[in-house]
């Protein structure tokens, strides 16, 4: 069995009070490696290493250069090491490995590559510095600065580990930041291996920690610490709403990235082929446990029966199985606690009187393991509970709709507003829906084309802030004007009259 300490100033480091947990394969039920578990103290550690490391200035005091070709180094190392940091991601989460080399780990590397080469070029040192010359109120010259904010934590879920660990770490540190960042506790190990690849790059002691604990202490102790600048969190809205709450006592920057019910509307002119696969895919990738998956795929009544056929035909195509044979499409959910979320929403689906036309069972293929076929529900009400709670696994919900208007009240009547998409042979006429759903993400003829270029993140409930891109970097950053005025006898502040005769 693996084992893995606390990363903490560049080093593994035990817990305190020396207490370690297992982290158990979704595929196998069985423990594959001991964590350590953090407790309040360890935390305060954490956050006091990060502190220090700012302090001293060996990570802000770089340039954007230096940093960049740092950040640029952890996404060749974690290449490097894709092989081991892909099956932790799959023995931990229950991902394919086909998922986890194909999206996991390119997707972390990509992270860091794209923020490491955006801090070194022309864009960024606009971004950082501006100058403004003024007449009113008074001769000035006025600077505007983005700095660092200081030390930032990150709390991660345990659907995509890596990527979420990378999507919290590499902006922080390209804006000049040091970071604590606390993984979900049964998806920890990807993020540890993580801080060490940083540490081996170049990234300094201090600069990066990760330790594994319990959100209600640990991931609390972060939420509170008045040394903490700013928070990023990424998992349910329940506990969003939470760590909002609790980072308001120090009134900490905080961004959250929640959970979704996102609409994924087929017009009566999409190619029904495309959009059918591609609403599988908007479903039932990673088995459902995507917080901007297409759950809701609303369709035009006149193509409705056929695009179902279409759904339904696909289906056959995903393969449930060995996560980590490369032919295996599906493989199990997270843990036995997500399965039986699941299973009890299937139950409330058909109480509430929609049509179960695929699925809806554990796969009788698959002895062991967390798994869930895939799940279709038809004739689906907008109002019922499967359609308006986020139920993050593989099951969605199809619903009929009569005209564009239609559509739109459907896919805005939703307390989220993360992801969705318009399918259409005509663009201008899904851009101009695109435009009317009330969410952060739209993809027209596409799912899931998230990119680390563009900002993603939710409207209403979804979340707030967003990530990724020039804006989701703006987020790590303090915002500072630097007014010079002229050196003049006083006779040059006219101001000064305002108080002296
Ligand atoms: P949570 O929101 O509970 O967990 C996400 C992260 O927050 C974990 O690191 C967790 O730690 C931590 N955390 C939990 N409670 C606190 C707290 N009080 N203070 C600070 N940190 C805390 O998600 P779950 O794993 O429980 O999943 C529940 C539901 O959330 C899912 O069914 C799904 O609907 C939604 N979800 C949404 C995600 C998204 O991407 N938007 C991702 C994952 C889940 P720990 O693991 O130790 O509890």
């Amino acid at each position: 069995m693996k084992e893995f300490g606390l990363f903490i100033d560049g080093e593994w480091q035990a817990a305190k009070g020396g207490k370690t947990a297992p982290t158990i394969n979704p595929a196998t039920e069985e423990p594959w490696a001991t964590v350590a578990v953090a407790d309040r103290e360890d935390v305060r550690k954490a956050v006091a290493a990060a502190k220090k490391a700012h302090d001293t200035g060996v990570w802000r005091n770089k340039s954007p250069q230096e940093r960049g070709e740092i950040l640029q180094r952890v996404a060749m190392a974690i290449f490097e090491r894709q092989d081991e940091v892909a099956a932790a991601e799959v023995q931990d989460g229950g991902g394919t490995m086909r998922k986890a080399m194909s999206m996991d780990v390119p997707g972390a590397a990509q992270t860091f590559m794209h923020f490491g080469q955006f801090i070194c070029g022309d864009e960024y040192k606009a971004m950082i510095y501006e100058e403004y010359d003024e007449t009113v109120p008074i001769p000035s010259k006025n600077l505007v600065v983005r700095e660092p904010i200081g030390v930032c934590a990150g709390i991660t879920p345990w659907n995509f580990p890596l990527i979420m660990a990378s999507w919290k770490i590499a902006p922080a540190l390209a804006a000049g930041n040091c970071v604590v960042l606390k993984p979900a506790s049964v998806t920890p190990v990807s993020s540890l291996m993580l801080a060490e690849i940083c540490t081996k790059a170049g990234v300094p002691a201090g600069v990066v920690n990760v330790i594994s604990g319990p959100g209600g202490t640990a991931g609390e102790e972060l939420a509170t610490h008045p040394d903490i600048g700013k928070g990023a969190f990424t998992g349910s809205t329940e506990v969003g709403r939470r760590i909002m709450q609790l980072g308001a006592g120090t009134l900490k920057k905080v961004t959250l990235e929640l959970g979704g019910k996102s609409p994924n509307i087929i017009l009566d002119d999409a190619n029904l082929d495309t959009a059918a696969l591609g609403a599988l895919f908007g479903t039932f990738m990673h088995q459902g446990q995507i917080c901007e998956s297409g759950t809701r795929v609303l369709v035009h009544e006149k193509v409705h029966d056929q695009f179902v056929e279409k759904m339904l035909a696909g289906i056959k195509r995903i393969q449930i199985g060995d996560t980590m044979d490369m032919t295996t499409g599906m493989g199990p959910l997270v843990s036995s606690s997500q399965r039986e979320a699941v299973e009890k929403y299937v139950g409330l689906g058909q109480e509430q009187g929609a049509k179960l036309v695929a699925g809806g069972k554990r796969p009788s293929s698959m002895g062991k393991g967390y798994y869930y076929e895939p799940t279709v529900f038809d004739e689906v009400d907008n109002k019922m509970r499967i359609a308006q709670e986020e139920i993050f696994g593989p099951v969605v919900s199809v619903i009929r709709y009569k005209d564009d208007d239609e559509a739109i009240r459907i896919a805005n009547d939703s307390v989220y507003g993360l992801g969705g998409a318009v399918w259409s042979s005509n663009k201008d006429r899904a851009v101009a829906m695109a435009k009317r759903i009330e969410t952060g993400t739209v993809w027209v003829n596409d799912y899931h084309m998230i990119n680390l270029r563009f900002p993603f993140g939710g409207y209403k409930q979804s979340g707030v802030g967003r990530e990724l891109g020039k804006w989701g970097l703006a987020e790590y950053h303090e915002l500072k004007h630097i007014h010079v005025g002229e050196d003049t006898p006083p006779e040059g502040k006219f101001y000064l009259q305002l108080l002296l005769n």
